[in-house]
């Protein structure tokens, strides 16, 4: 942000009286602009053994698979978000069924929201922002062609609890390493790994 959304100045860097770090600060009527983190929602549809992956459309991560995930909107819950991504990018009516997991990617500022979902019909239908929707085995999930890591993280840890044979909604920190692709999941390490066992 360059400009004052409110007077149209200039914007600076600097530490507002009373604030402990940089903002955006206007120039001329001294508005702060804060920048604060989004929040992404998403769904890991469930069938049977399966999962739900969306070949994306657009940038990033064009021609690459995801789960189908998405910008929060204003006024909306993270569950309510997460069903309505999945309807805009597979066509599939999907239920909650539990959160799975909250991933922090402080580097980019975004906040990852994953739910458990299944499907309320066997509609699938791929909407502007995905080329293809299909369910993979676990077997077959392409993890070279993925194209977020946070969805490699969270369909990671959703085959390891299915693994171990018990459910758990985690909470973590994925760290980007400082070097190499902020897309690619290996230039990642998940810290302060959180778990809580479900049921
Ligand atoms: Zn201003």
């Amino acid at each position: 942000m360059r400009f004052c959304s409110e007077c149209g100045a200039p914007l600076e860097d600097r530490v507002p009286a009373g604030d402990d770090r940089s903002r955006r600060v206007c120039t001329r009527c001294e508005r702060v602009h804060y920048q604060n983190p989004l929040v992404v929602v998403g769904c890991l549809v469930e069938r049977g053994d399966e999962l739900l992956l969306c070949r994306r459309a657009i940038e990033p991560g064009y021609g690459k698979w995801t789960t189908p995930a998405g910008f929060l909107e204003l006024g909306e819950t993270l569950a309510a978000g997460a069903c309505r991504e999945t309807f805009e990018e597979a066509g599939a009516d999907v239920e909650v069924l539990a959160p799975h997991s909250q991933l922090d990617l402080t580097h980019i500022g975004q906040h990852y929201a994953m739910f458990r979902a299944r499907m309320q019909s066997e509609r699938l239908a791929p909407g502007d922002e995905s080329l293809e929707c299909r369910f993979f085995r676990a077997a077959e999930i392409p993890w070279g062609e993925l194209a977020f890591p946070a969805v490699h993280f969270a369909l990671r840890l959703l085959l390891d609890d299915r693994t171990v044979g018990r459910r758990h909604v985690h909470h973590a920190r994925l760290r980007w390493s400082g070097a190499g692709s902020r897309f690619d999941a290996a230039n990642y390490v998940i810290e302060d790994h959180l778990k809580t066992p479900l049921g």
